[in-house]
């Protein structure tokens, strides 16, 4: 008999728009994943799936064209590698994201990371929740992703040696963007895992599926919100970090440089993810790090020339481009989304053709429907395909909003309801 669908999401599975084939999403902390992992997610795509790997905006890597049968193969093969996806999908915490992976504290990040999806992943008390609980870890606020998260924590400093932590909790996208609010600063990382504790606890005790925790952030106010976390017993509670060798994966960057690999929506093939993992062993630590801007980055040895090795590695992994492309992130949108309403990677290329001198300096993030996967409301300028219109015929095409973040915050809706010509001719005449 085979499984419904909704019972594999918890395993980090979603059905795709094509009928017969699935989704599976790989859960990397704080986005980074070694090189022998890397080909093993690449080998797995290229047995089960059609050679394809998508990077998300969360740091996490999807492998789409998977058959139902193949499932429980696939999960074994990642599980042999150390993988997990557990939690990936579903109501339950999902992977530990950091937009930070270039900053000098990455590696605190990382290994705070590695801890708390330790500790939550798999973890049947934080298992079914109503929706989807997102945690990201930031170096600063400048980005403004801590802003977008169920709980974002930003580090704020290290006192006697023991890192610290401003909380931000009940942000989220979707069809209503809330930014986050700041519940507790320059909290001591032993407290970190208790406090979310606590926030979860409330949440599932009081968010109706498929709200998220800025449902109740709206419903019952900041104030009552964060006296009903306070009152949890873990809120006070102090989990001493234990001694032991660090976490992280990532080599402290002294000496190494760091290179950036741009993947055009997040969308490469199996064999470029092998070229750039035996890269990263050659001549790096031997770890790839998938950037919240789906791009691929890792680190080079001391001594490595990092601009030829970085040319040379597009070169070789065919990911060279004409000239300098800006930052823009794609959603799979309708190519493989069962929600998505338009073919994003055809309109991102559209728009890339058209967009002038001044648009190639900004941000540009482009999503299928207003889930907002790829986080419009945090780029210069995002684009959200917010629903279908039917012509005389009954011809279905997309309407477009389009976003502006023009300070800090969210991004602010300055355009509704364009047609795909009205949006790049809007959009080619950007300052
Ligand atoms: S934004 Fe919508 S279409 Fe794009 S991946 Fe998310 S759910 Fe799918």
């Amino acid at each position: 008999m085979s499984t419904a669908a909704s019972d594999y999401r918890l395993d980090g599975i979603y059905k795709q728009r094509q009928d017969g084939f699935y989704m599976q999403r790989v859960k990397l902390p704080a986005g980074v994943i070694s090189a022998g992992q890397a080909r093993t997610v690449s080998a797995v795509s290229t047995r089960f799936g059609q050679g394809t790997v998508h990077l998300t905006t969360r740091g996490s890597m999807e492998i789409h064209w998977l058959k139902e049968e193949d499932l429980p193969q696939v999960k074994r093969e990642l599980a042999k590698s150390g993988l997990t996806s557990r939690g990936a999908c579903g109501g339950a915490v999902r992977g530990i994201t950091c937009g930070s992976q270039g900053a000098l504290g990455f590696p605190v990040l990382e290994s705070l990371a590695r801890r708390i999806h330790r500790h939550f992943t798999g973890n049947p008390r934080f298992e079914r929740l109503p929706k989807k609980f997102k945690i990201g870890l930031e170096a600063d606020v400048d980005e403004g992703r801590h802003l977008i998260q169920d709980v974002g924590l930003v580090l704020a400093g290290n006192e006697e040696g023991r890192a610290r932590f401003d909380i931000w909790i009940a942000g989220g996208l979707g069809r209503e963007p809330r930014p986050g609010f700041l519940l507790s600063e320059r909290i001591p990382e032993e407290r970190i895992i208790p406090i979310i504790e606590a926030i979860v606890r409330v949440y599932a005790t009081h968010a109706p599926p498929p709200k998220r925790l800025k449902f109740l952030a709206t419903e019952f106010g900041e104030t009552k919100l964060r006296q009903l976390i306070e009152a949890e017993a873990s809120y006070s509670e102090e989990i001493p970090v234990a001694g032991g060798l660090p976490e992280h994966l990532v080599t402290p960057a002294v000496g190494h440089q760091r290179v950036e690999l741009p993947v055009f929506a997040g969308k490469m093939t199996a064999e470029q993810l092998v070229i750039i993992a035996d890269n990263a062993d050659r001549f790096g630590d031997g770890v790839l790090m998938v950037t919240s801007n789906q791009n691929i980055a890792l680190l080079l040895s001391p001594g490595v020339d990092a601009d030829a090795e970085l040319c040379s590695l597009q070169q070789s992994a065919g990911l060279a481009s004409d000239g300098p492309t800006p930052v823009l992130r794609v959603c799979p949108g309708n190519h493989e989304c069962l929600m998505g309403l338009t073919a994003t990677r055809d309109v991102a290329r559209e728009l890339l053709s058209h967009i002038g001198e001044k648009g190639r300096t900004l941000s540009w993030a482009l999503s299928g429907c207003n889930n907002s996967c790829s986080q419009p409301q945090l780029a210069d300028v995002g684009i959200v395909a917010a629903r279908l219109v039917a012509d005389a015929d009954g011809l279905k095409s997309p309407r477009f909003d389009v976003y502006r973040r023009l300070q800090s915050g969210l991004g602010q809706r300055v355009h509704e309801g364009l047609t795909r010509s009205e949006l790049v001719d809007t959009l080619q005449r950007i300052d």
